[in-house]
């Protein structure tokens, strides 16, 4: 049987988290190591290993979560970045799928965003 994630065990309860909001569908909790001085982790309570497996219905609830949460944290006036990481060349490090949201500041633009795909041929 495949061993849980970290945040399905999160979900369970098996491990603690510090959380920002709940609702029957989703949860959102500050990440452990915070790349902004504001880092949250959304994710869905069902198991869904990454965004390429999502059930688009779901995605519809969540983006109203991910709405809520914003304003909640005063996002929705400052800005926020949002990603989520689908796969191995993603870098995806926990197979739960998850939306970081990052805010707090001016966030500084992604190396990736300025790579230039011509120079990968
Ligand atoms: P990924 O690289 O999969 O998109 O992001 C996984 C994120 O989960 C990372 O930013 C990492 O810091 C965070 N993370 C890993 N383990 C834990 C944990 O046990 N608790 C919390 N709150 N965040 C975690």
């Amino acid at each position: 049987m495949r061993e849980k994630t970290i945040f399905e065990r999160i979900v369970a309860g098996e491990l603690p988290c510090n959380k920002v909001l709940e609702d029957n569908d989703f949860l959102a909790f500050h990440d452990i190591h915070p790349r902004a001085p504001i880092h949250i982790l959304a994710i869905p309570k069902k198991h869904f290993k990454d965004f390429q497996e999502f059930d688009p219905e779901l995605m519809a609830k969540m983006t109203l979560f991910i709405q809520k949460l914003a304003v909640l944290l005063g996002l929705d006036k400052s800005g926020y970045r949002l990603i989520s990481n689908c796969g191995k060349n993603s870098g995806q490090e926990v197979f739960h799928l998850h939306f970081h949201i990052l805010g707090g500041f001016e966030l500084p633009k992604d190396k990736a965003e300025q790579a230039n795909p011509q120079a990968l041929f």
